[in-house]
């Protein structure tokens, strides 16, 4: 066997070897717990196709859920493999190879140089198509506004003359698959959905992009027509959380598949994820006469007992699942989670301020901001937190959510680089044509987007140019402002065709668009913070390695197509910096997704927020098991340290952001710790020696060497300044009575107070 090989099997337990080597199983269904490497098998199962089976590289599709994670597979397979060529590995999210794919073999099916719509484009378009509806078309919606109507077999509580509903629906028939020709044959159709939905499709075809459910469904149908002859082996990760159509794409894929993933972990119904990908696998091969083999992994190499004991019990509240208690590999235990009851969110940002701090205060301490992750349900619920980190000194990073992408500046830059890369970006025209103003009016910009769609001859940038030259009645001052913006636009190409595709110097570009279109002179620091966050992504890209079938696009188009792929799932982008260096990472829970950290906090364990009022609101049983296995997920992120907090409101305004509900009881999650032993990690690992020592090791610190009394004392006397830890009144709150619930401290002062 191949030394290499021989040596990262020898790390395996029995199981994951089998689930690596499983030779003969054409069909293999790996599913377990969370931290039982399930990632790792997978990671290490290329290895052995690769090395062993001696699989080309091109012949093999893996996916994963996130680029990151992708990003890292491919690091540690490079190690693994003596740094072998794998640029012709097919791995990415299910988005991004179904793009590659599309890119490359597309052309048949009329797809080729296509790019992607995002959100705030699909929004565009869908607005455009209601107001472009004719008199008869308009008719059929006649009394339907406000009304419920029904598609692709869920229900809408929203009005239909609205783009949002509108955009669900199509995403929502898309993900399983249906095509809008195959709606509009559907004899249970509604009729306005097909009409809207094959709008849409014009309209995206018009524009040449693809919306990021068309990355998918485009490529089924690319890969039905002509079938990928060359892959072998498919392998897919993270499978809880596949759609309809990401399944049939599997199928079509190749034909040995090995998925791994943890039923328990499922969090994307809200996308149209479905558990019951995992049976309608093993019945899709039954159904040829193909067995699907199952491995579980039991062993947990990530979490401490205490964490997972205390995660089960979040999980085992799900009436229907089997009660499943998974082994910690790790030997030591560091003390249960610590838990605290808060009055209001500000007060619990200072509780998990004061905590971070004091961890990070511990003389050489093991514990570094990077090590340290607080996990939040809503990506509303950060802000607090964040002005709480900023005053007490915590460097921190949010890790990039949907929010940051909808920010103005941060659409605004986009759509200027989009001008840049693509001259017949009609919407990014529209919106930066304005911005900053340039003294154009509301009926202005209607005639200019008038003439814009007019002639298919020229590009949209030329006929911009029309425009100016006399095609559309302008003032002579928006006439010069707008030769102005075409000009500095011009001189932007040129720059960019100079780059040569040199990636490395796009951030030069960037200073050239910012400063000569004037952007950041009205923007604050934070934005221009934000804006800054693009020139870093722009100077880290790298463009995928150059593929002769794929016609090329210019640099800056590549990135704007990868960041495309990105920006629709939230995830992607938001997990890039996920152990940022020398930051706490502060994230959505489903931004967490497959990740790990030494210390994790979980806050806002109350009834509104975890469960969401949504999840509340919805008042099924469904909604509210998915809200508990998103708790499941945040908790078992965490290796050594996991810090729960909720805060119950006393109906005081000021306590809140005032467009929120008062919250009045702790999640229903969490109602067990009501009868349990309350202790505080912090206080476990500094009364034991070889608990602190552990702890550096694990950590892959050197201990000090240090005598515990004295280190107690010293620990002691640096903590008094900050808080107390080793009287754990004050700090842990529980709530098991009343009065406990009248504790809750008011402010850091006040915990010092109560604590000496
Ligand atoms: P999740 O469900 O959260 O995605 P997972 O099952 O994919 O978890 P991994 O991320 O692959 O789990 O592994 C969790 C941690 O355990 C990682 O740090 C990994 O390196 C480690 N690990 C997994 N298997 C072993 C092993 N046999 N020996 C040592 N460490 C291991
Ligand atoms: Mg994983």
């Amino acid at each position: 066997m191949h030394p290499t090989l021989d040596q990262l099997l020898s790390t395996l337990n029995t199981n994951q070897h089998q689930a690596v080597t499983a030779h003969p199983f054409s069909k293999l269904q790996i599913i377990a717990g969370p931290g039982t490497g399930k990632t790792k098998v997978i990671t290490s199962r290329v290895a052995y196709l690769l090395l062993d089976a001696k699989i080309p590289p091109e012949n093999i599709i893996v996916t994963t859920f996130t680029k990151k994670a992708a990003n890292e597979m491919i690091e540690r397979l490079r190690t693994m493999l003596d740094n072998m060529n794998l640029d012709k590995l097919m791995i990415g999210t299910f988005h991004s190879i179904c793009f590659r794919l599309i890119m490359r073999y597309g052309k048949p099916l009329g797809l080729s140089g296509f790019g992607i719509a995002d959100e705030r484009d699909k929004e565009f378009y869908v607005k455009e198509i209601l107001n472009e509806l004719n008199a008869e078309e308009r008719e059929l919606f006649s009394g339907r506004e406000g009304e419920k109507f029904k598609g692709g077999g869920k229900t809408s509580l929203e009005p239909v003359l609205i783009p949002g509903p509108v955009i669900s629906l199509i995403s929502s028939l898309k993900s399983q698959g249906i095509t809008s020709d195959q709606y509009s044959q559907s004899p249970s159709k509604d009729k306005c959905l097909s009409l809207l939905y094959s709008h849409y499709q014009s309209k995206l075809q018009e524009n040449r992009v693809l919306d990021f459910d068309d990355c998918l469904l485009k490529c089924h149908e690319l890969v039905s027509k002509f079938p990928l002859t060359n892959i072998e082996h498919v392998l897919v990760d993270e499978f809880q959380d596949t759609n309809e159509i990401q399944l049939q794409l599997m199928y079509k894929f190749g034909t040995n598949v090995t998925i791994v993933g943890d039923p328990d972990q499922s969090i994307y119904a809200f996308r149209n994820a479905q558990v019951i990908n995992f049976q309608k696998m093993i019945d899709y091969y039954q159904r040829q006469n193909q067995q699907c083999s199952i491995i579980t992994l039991d062993h947990n190499y990530r979490s401490t007992n205490d964490i997972l004991i205390f995660s089960e019990s979040v999980m085992k509240q799900e009436k229907e699942r089997k009660s499943k208690q998974l082994v910690s590999q790790h030997t030591n235990d560091f003390g249960s989670p610590i838990y605290a009851q808060l009055k209001s969110e500000y007060q619990e940002a200072k509780w998990i301020a004061l905590q971070i701090t004091t961890l990070l205060s511990l003389p050489t301490t093991p514990i570094h901001p990077q090590d340290i992750a607080i996990l939040v349900r809503s990506a509303y619920q950060t802000r607090v937190i964040e002005t709480e980190l900023n005053s007490n000194g915590i460097p921190y990073h949010m890790i990039r959510g949907k929010a940051f992408w909808s920010r103005k500046e941060v659409t605004v830059m986009m759509d200027y680089l989009r001008i840049i890369a693509n001259e017949n970006d009609r919407v990014a025209v529209l919106r930066t044509i304005n911005y900053p103003k340039r003294g154009i009016g509301e009926k202005t910009l209607e005639k200019i987007d008038e003439y814009l769609k007019l002639d298919v001859n020229h590009s949209v940038y030329e006929k911009l140019r029309f425009a100016v030259q006399g095609g559309v009645n302008l003032s002579s001052k928006v006439q010069s402002n707008i030769s102005k913006y075409l000009n500095t636009i011009q001189q932007a190409k040129e720059k960019l065709d100079a780059l040569r595709d040199d990636h490395t110097k796009l951030p030069e570009l960037f200073d050239f668009i910012t400063s000569e279109f004037e952007l950041t002179k009205e923007w604050e620091p934070s934005q221009v913070e934000n804006i800054n966050e693009i020139k870093k992504l722009l100077s880290e890209f790298t463009p995928p390695s150059p593929d002769d079938d794929i016609p090329p696009k210019n640099i800056l188009g590549q990135f704007i197509d990868s960041m495309g792929l990105n920006e629709a799932v939230e995830e992607q982008k938001q997990s890039r910096h996920a152990h940022y260096k020398g930051q706490v990472a502060l994230s959505t829970i489903h931004g967490a997704k497959g990740l790990e950290w030494p210390v994790v906090f979980v806050p806002g364990l109350s009834d509104g927020l975890l469960p969401s009022i949504m999840a509340i609101k919805a008042n099924t049983q469904e909604a509210i098991d998915e809200e508990r296995r998103c708790l499941y997920v945040a908790l078992t992120r965490a290796k050594l340290l996991l810090y729960v907090s909720w805060y119950v409101e006393d109906g005081d305004k000021e306590e809140r952001q005032s467009w929120r509900m008062q919250v009045t009881d702790p999640s229903r999650f969490i109602e067990f710790i009501k009868n349990k032993d309350k202790k505080t990690g912090l206080v476990h690992i500094f009364r034991q020696k070889d608990k602190v020592k552990s702890l550096y090791e694990i950590l892959g610190k050197r201990c000090p060497d240090f005598d515990l009394d004295e280190f107690n004392t010293v620990y002691k006397e640096k903590m008094n300044s900050i808080l107390n830890p080793f009287n754990p009144k004050g700090i842990v709150d529980g709530c098991d009575n009343g009065a406990d619930k009248k504790v809750g401290f008011q402010s850091a002062s006040d915990v010092i107070h109560t604590t000496q």
